[in-house]
């Protein structure tokens, strides 16, 4: 068996065709959508996914904001930039880029945001609402998981899905997604003893880690669904997941390629969560 593709660069494209249209509408409509970005320090890959989301912002017509602050900056000068946000018009989204420095608190941070304009879907507000079913921002990566697996005409309930990882960002609201969706989940994490007797009941599996390769054939089911959330880089400097794509793609049915998978959906997330945003401030 050979593995069907899904392509998150496809569906991506797709999705970002007709946010282009509302942002569109938006504007004639008098609003023009408008996302912070806060970048903290040189690390060079947070600059490289903050110009990624900068692009995309531009191409479906959201107006980005860069705020770039030395990474010696003090977490209430910090703090003060985000409420002088929280009440700026033009701004209907606001993300400060993850990590920062070790000195500055990233739960104050997250819960100074507006749950409103917090469409990166981390306050709390936003965490709590997505766990009772209520209307709320959902985290770019899970949600855009979630979609992924819908448009591939996958389904998914009484599924028995296997997420491999439980940070806050990824691991464990990907599986409340799948949860409220009907599915049967199960988490797993470094201390899971036998993890492959785990994951080789998944029909879905979805891998949220960040250690190159370490799911193998040995690890999936025959014909299931394989998630690949992680991005490492190689020594090569090339990007790999965390799934041995071309040993597991002779085992699973369907598999997500890394780049070109996940990556493209979660910032297709971010553009939606935007959008909705600024929609929603726009109604007040
Ligand atoms: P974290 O480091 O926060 O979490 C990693 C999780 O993996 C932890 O829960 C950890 O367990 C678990 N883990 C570590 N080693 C093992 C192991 N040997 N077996 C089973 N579980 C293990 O990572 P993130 O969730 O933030 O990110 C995961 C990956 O996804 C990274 O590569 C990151 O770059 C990528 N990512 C990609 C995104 C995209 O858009 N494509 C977006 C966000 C992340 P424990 O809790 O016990 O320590």
């Amino acid at each position: 068996m050979t593995a069907q593709i899904i392509s998150g660069t496809e569906m991506a494209r797709t999705i970002r065709t007709a946010l282009a249209d509302e942002a569109a509408q938006l504007k004639a409509d008098g609003v023009e959508p408008g996302l912070a970005v806060i970048l903290v320090g040189d690390d060079p890959a947070s600059h490289s996914y903050v110009k990624g989301k900068q692009k995309a912002c531009a191409e479906v017509g959201i107006r980005s904001f860069l705020y770039t602050f030395p990474a010696a900056i003090d977490e209430e000068t910090l703090l003060a930039k985000i409420r002088e946000l929280n009440v700026d018009p033009a701004v209907h989204g606001i993300l400060v880029q993850l990590p920062l420095p070790d000195h500055i608190c990233e739960w104050s941070v997250i819960e100074t945001i507006a749950p409103e304009k917090d469409v990166d879907g981390f306050h709390p507000i936003n965490v709590g609402k997505m766990m009772i079913g209520q209307r709320a921002f959902l985290p770019c990566t899970p949600h855009g998981i979630l979609v992924m697996v819908q448009s591939a005409g996958i389904d998914i309930a009484g599924k028995h899905v296997v997420v491999v990882g439980r940070s806050n960002i990824v691991g464990k609201p990907v599986g409340q997604l799948f949860l409220r969706e009907h599915a049967t989940v199960t988490y797993t994490h470094s201390k899971t003893p036998d993890l492959a007797a785990i994951t080789r009941q998944a029909d879905i599996l979805i891998v949220a880690v960040g250690k190159a390769r370490l799911i193998g054939p040995e690890h999936i089911k025959p014909g299931a669904v394989v998630i690949d959330v992680g991005v490492n880089r190689l020594e090569n400097g090339k990007l790999c997941g965390d799934v041995d794509f071309d040993a597991v793609k002779e085992v699973a049915g369907y598999m997500t390629p890394v780049p070109g998978g996940v990556g493209p959906m979660t910032i297709t997330m971010l553009l939606h969560n935007t959008i909705e945003a600024a929609r929603q401030l726009a109604a007040k």
